[in-house]
């Protein structure tokens, strides 16, 4: 537990108060909205591009169970040109579309 200064009076309070005891300022920020990491949409046509054979893109977007298909049939193909089409699919995607279906 450390000691931070209120935004508002200055007082000490612990940074673990909600708000200041003091002057009853709320001390931490709220949480903003969307601020978890988002997926780079470059990235995933990338890892299509290079490594969609094995589902690279896939794990990346958090589709492990997807990726696993891939990694099992990497050695026919097939995977592979699936990969390379849905490069071409996150590409065509506006960037607002894609956040929306992967985050
Ligand atoms: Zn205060």
């Amino acid at each position: 537990m450390a000691l931070v200064y209120c935004r508002e009076c200055g007082k000490q309070v612990s940074d673990q108060a909600p708000t200041c005891p003091n002057c009853g300022a709320p001390q931490r920020a709220a949480p903003i909205a969307g601020a978890r990491p988002v997926k780079s949409r470059g990235a995933a046509i990338i890892l299509a591009l290079l490594l969609g054979g094995i589902g690279a893109h896939k794990f990346y977007l958090d589709r492990p169970l997807q990726g696993l298909l891939y990694l099992v049939f990497c050695l026919t193909f097939v995977p592979a040109i699936i990969a390379f089409l849905e490069a071409i699919a996150y590409a065509l995607t506006s960037e607002a579309e894609f956040h929306k279906t992967y985050g």
